[in-house]
């Protein structure tokens, strides 16, 4: 189903006492919006327990498209739901960017997380370089197109992250967010059909409580993925 979305993706930050103390404090707001919050793997036990019987979702921040097996540091679908996670980040720009991951891991690990009912979070999203040439929706609908190959549900949820954006303070324009996004969807409706209709396509990049209003009056624009904004609980309910 189409949701309004929030989620806070905290990357290598808090510890288990803030990600635990930061979920209690978000349990207890009213909204209509659904909340998920991506710790770091040490956190996710605590927080998942945290979480539990409260409609604030947990995702992962990534997971190996193996079942199990000789993959040093690495962390499987089935390790995450033994631990109540519901939701997992796939192909996060710094992951791409740092720990090689491409279109195709990307794509594995889309196909592998859906296969056990985990919901992947999958990010997209184009370079300043490519921005300024004017190739951002043919970058970022290859990129869907790509993760999203063999896939035929609806139980999936598209980030756009501009990279240009994200921990920078700078925003895409909403007018720009939204025509990206309204390119997702057309892409995803050419690929899965009516399906498309019922997948959360969210916005990434220095979204916060004064740009987010606009940011979600695009017609397509269903919610946000937030890095340093989530971290803190007065910032982020800011958000919905
Ligand atoms: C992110 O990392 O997914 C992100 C959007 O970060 P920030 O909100 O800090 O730009």
């Amino acid at each position: 189903m189409r949701q309004r979305i929030f989620a806070g993706n905290w990357k290598m930050n808090l510890n288990i006492n803030d990600g635990v103390e930061l979920v209690n404090r978000l349990k207890s707001i009213h909204t209509e919006s659904l909340i998920i919050v991506c710790p770091p793997f040490t956190m996710l036990d605590a927080v998942s327990k945290a979480a539990k019987d409260s409609k604030v979702m947990v995702g992962a921040q990534n997971m190996h498209f193996e079942e199990k097996g000789a993959f040093t540091g690495e962390v499987s679908a089935d390790m995450l739901i033994e631990l109540g996670i519901t939701h997992v980040i796939i192909g996060h720009s710094e992951r791409r960017q740092y720990f090689a991951e491409t279109d195709e891991t990307v794509n594995k690990k889309t196909l592998y997380a859906i296969s056990k009912g985990l919901i992947p979070i999958i990010c997209v999203g184009e370079s300043l370089q490519q921005r300024e040439a004017g190739n951002a929706p043919e970058v970022v609908n290859r990129q869907v197109e790509a993760a999203i190959n063999g896939v035929n549900t609806d139980k999936l949820i598209i980030a756009y992250e501009p990279i240009w954006a994200i921990g920078t303070g700078k925003t895409a324009s909403p007018k720009d967010a939204g025509e990206v996004i309204t390119g997702i969807r057309d892409t995803l409706r050419r690929l899965l059909g009516d399906k498309a209709d019922d997948i959360s396509i969210l916005y990434g990049g220095s979204m916060n409580g004064s740009n987010v209003n606009e940011l979600m009056e695009q017609k397509d624009i269903d919610g946000g993925l937030i890095g340093s904004a989530s971290l803190s609980y007065e910032k982020f309910i800011q958000l919905f």
